[in-house]
């Protein structure tokens, strides 16, 4: 059950009574009427009026309360973080996109990115934070393994945030937040799915009834270690050999087709030379997605979800999904795919920072805004 999902279908204004709730997210009129409740006494919803009967009673409107709280959130990759102000609904109003380089290590870089939402906030009420980081992040917020974001290992980014900012925190990685993003956009129709984050990196996240799917420590979802056949011993910088990500990833394909003398330094170059039929790269792209596929077709039997969701650069290079498409049809078992939907990502830029307002909302945000 989720606050964040009243929240939001409030503010969009797909539902202005709790009958509407109900109807939206199939949940029981009891349980709607408890969560709306629970909102109005925490000064998030306000009823406003009453609406046209059906027969019976007629329903009492309910609104997004009006005030002065805003929450942060900020999203960052390993060069560029975008940063945003959001409603007490978790959209973001006003967003920025700022140049960073993660591997400055911890301290400089959270203190740039606090520095410019608090000039981005002007000063009103902070509700919540949270920050989405490009690497595994345990459930107490300390960053785990990470072999991208060198100096951050061990650092407890929640205990830093909680420092300058007395309000709700979330800290989380990059791909768990961009699902939830996905929910907060597709709506409590989609439940169960797989997101993959396919960039210079890979990520992916699970979300099962609506919820994101941690693991004991916080780390679930992680596909890109996953030890592959193609991969044999090919160095990862995870410290092991032959995982997803040494062939996979938009690093690892630039690295191959270099080596075959293409002349790419980025992933959305090779994207490019994709779509211009370049034959070294469509068959390099091509061999990765489908040992994407292939990875993800134990996933999708075990997990049996309503969709698969590819986002990142290789999300819109069609020969890279159409083949990770090829592996899943062929490989799973046909009633796993039956209703299968594989596709790109809807969510858009903000995706990671729809979850972080999901996130704040659904734990507690409630509690500084009895008091505002
Ligand atoms: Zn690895």
């Amino acid at each position: 059950m989720s606050a964040a999902q009243i929240m939001g279908l409030v503010a969009s204004g797909q539902a202005t009574s709790r009958a509407d709730l109900s109807r939206l997210l199939g949940w029981a009129p009891s349980t709607v009427s408890s969560h709306v409740q629970e909102l109005l006494d925490a000064g998030l919803l306000e009823e406003s009026g009453e609406g046209r009967s059906r027969g019976g009673r007629r329903p009492r409107l309910l609104s997004v309360r009006a005030g002065d709280g805003v929450l942060l959130g900020a999203d960052l990759g390993g060069h560029h973080a975008r940063i945003a102000v959001m409603d007490r609904s978790g959209r973001p109003e006003t967003a920025q996109d700022l140049d960073i380089d993660v591997t400055a290590g911890p301290e400089p870089i959270l203190g740039q990115i606090s520095e410019a939402l608090l000039s981005l906030s002007a000063g009103r009420p902070v509700l919540g934070m949270g920050i989405g980081l490009p690497g595994p992040v345990d459930l107490s917020g300390v960053v785990v393994g990470s072999s991208r974001m060198l100096g951050w290992n061990g650092f407890s980014v929640r205990r830093w945030l909680a420092g300058r900012f007395e309000a709700p925190l979330v800290v989380d990685n990059d791909a768990n937040l961009m699902a939830m993003g996905e929910a907060v956009v597709r709506g409590p129709s989609m439940r169960d799915f797989v997101f993959v984050k396919a960039g210079t990196g890979l990520g992916a996240a699970l979300v099962n009834d609506g919820r994101l799917h941690r693991g004991a420590r916080g780390i679930a979802g992680d596909v890109s270690h996953n030890p592959v056949p193609a991969g044999g011993d090919r160095a990862c910088n995870c410290g092991n050999f032959g995982c997803l990500e040494t062939i996979a990833s938009g690093a690892a394909l630039v690295a191959a087709v270099r080596a075959e003398g293409v002349d790419v330094t980025t992933t959305a170059d090779l994207v490019r030379l994709a779509g211009d039929g370049d034959p070294t790269v469509n068959t390099t792209v091509r061999f990765a997605g489908r040992q994407l596929g292939e990875v993800l077709v134990t996933i999708v039997n075990f997990f049996n979800p309503q969709a698969v969701i590819l986002s990142g650069a290789l999300a819109t290079c069609d020969l890279f999904v159409a083949a990770a498409r090829g592996a899943l049809y062929e490989r799973c078992l046909p009633l796993t795919t039956q209703a299968l939907q594989i596709g790109e990502s809807v969510a858009g830029p903000d995706a990671g920072l729809l979850g972080i307002g999901r996130l704040l909302i659904d734990q507690g945000l409630a509690a500084p805004a009895r008091n505002p």
